[in-house]
């Protein structure tokens, strides 16, 4: 969308008193997401009525995804309304809004612009999820699975480190099935090995994130082993691991198979980094399951774990389920698998001290004694886990530097430069 309107002329403001046009780009995933989007929306409006400025609101993305026309009484401050499907026609609606005469597109549309700056860059490789969880409302959002052209996915990579970017980051609602709508061959180990080739002359890296425990084929398990550019870090949401819950959920799988299945990546990557998501207080989840699922995260020491108290979603199966767990054991049971993955996440990190690894440097940030540079290492996925904070030393955004990993607080490592990446 940004690149839509500056080819057309707009020009981009961070100041909201300064903008003809307020464009809010909206998250449903979850009800907290979705109130927290209305609430932008809202205070912006609110901005207009005290007469602080007096643009017009645009709301784009998966609330307008998810709730349609419904929105539109709900939400008369809002000038106009365009789903994730139909960004691009982003030009149109704000020439619309401010009664502009509409303009003639020319040419190829424009490059994809980055709304992030830094030398990590995430790359989405589909769009839309096939498997309809019944806790999730994404595929009611985003729609079925397609995945993107392997062509513009390189291209994107390329032209991401020509600008400097040093790590991509694959993601996708369900990354381990990419292909399966393309051609023959076309699976996600075919993508990763052509990405890796395309970072490789930069020294990049590559991460792939949001696998379905399914999703691991032994062609990918061996290019994530064998293709030096693809860290062997593997993010693996299980959601759950008792077999009743998993069926409720209708996910396939059981503690026994997640068991193998991280054993088998254990054994077969050296020295893999292991991700995963759990929720808890699924409709009807007992005690009992509870435990299960708290003993499975504590057995397999995840390096790093997300954490979802269950969220009743709007058109999901499991939001018309009868057995809702009450809201305070949700919250209960949410917070002690918080107080175990955060044990277990920074006994993971600090096994990191005393290593000597390649830091993409991402920023620079003030520090309890001075600047210090910020950056992270193969183990640690940008905006998910931790840092590394580097005291001292000279590199810019995107260098890529050898580190003394030396102390570690928390999910964040403390290093010091002993060089420049190789
Ligand atoms: S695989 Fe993920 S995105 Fe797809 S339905 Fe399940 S939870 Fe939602």
């Amino acid at each position: 969308m940004r690149a839509l309107l500056l080819a057309d002329g707009f020009e981009e403001t961070a100041e909201t008193s300064d903008a003809d046009v307020a464009i809010v780009n909206t998250c449903s995933f979850l009800a907290s997401a979705t109130q927290e989007s209305v609430e932008a929306t809202l205070a912006l409006a609110e901005e207009r009525a005290e007469g602080v400025r007096s643009c017009p609101i645009v709301m784009c993305g998966c609330v307008p995804s998810r709730y349609g026309d419904a929105l539109r009484p709900e939400l008369p401050e809002v000038a106009a309304f365009v789903r994730a499907e139909d960004e691009d026609g982003i030009v149109g609606v704000v020439r619309d809004v401010l009664a502009l005469a509409p303009s003639a597109p020319e040419g190829e549309p424009p490059a994809t612009l980055r709304t992030v700056e830094g030398a990590s860059a995430f790359v989405k490789i589909s769009e839309g999820c096939d498997r309809f969880c019944t806790f999730c409302a994404i595929p009611y959002i985003r729609g079925r699975y397609h995945s993107r052209p392997a062509g513009d996915i390189v291209a994107e990579v390329r032209s991401l480190m020509d600008g400097g970017v040093r790590e991509v980051v694959l993601i996708g609602q369900d990354t381990g099935v990419w292909g399966c709508d393309l051609g023959e061959g076309d699976t996600l180990a075919s993508l990763l090995r052509r990405v890796a080739e395309a970072v490789r002359p930069y020294g990049g890296w590559v991460r792939v994130l949001y696998l379905q425990p399914e999703g691991m084929t032994d062609e990918l398990v061996a290019t994530i082993r064998d293709v030096p550019e693809v860290l062997p870090y593997i993010d693996i949401p299980i959601q759950h691991c008792s077999e009743r819950v998993l069926r409720a959920m209708g996910r396939p799988g059981s503690a026994d198979a997640l068991r193998e299945l991280f054993a088998r990546l254990r054994a077969e990557i050296p020295g893999m980094v292991l991700r995963t998501t759990g929720m808890a207080g699924f409709p009807g989840e007992t005690d009992e399951e509870f435990e299960e699922l708290y003993d499975f995260i504590a057995e397999q020491e995840f390096d790093y774990c997300s954490v979802f108290a269950y969220s009743q979603e709007d058109g999901t199966a499991a939001a018309r389920m009868g057995d809702q767990v009450d809201e305070a054991v949700k919250l209960e049971r949410t917070q002690r698998l918080v107080d175990l993955t955060e044990q277990l996440g920074f006994a993971a990190t600090a096994s990191h001290v005393g290593e000597r690894v390649r830091v993409i440097v991402d920023g620079v940030e003030e520090g309890e004694d001075g600047p210090e540079l910020i950056g992270h290492a193969w183990f640690q996925a940008p905006d998910s886990d931790g840092a590394v904070h580097i005291a001292c030393g000279e590199a810019a955004v995107g260098d890529v530097v050898t580190v003394d990993l030396v102390d570690s607080f928390c999910y964040e490592m403390v290093g010091e430069i002993v060089g420049e990446g190789d």
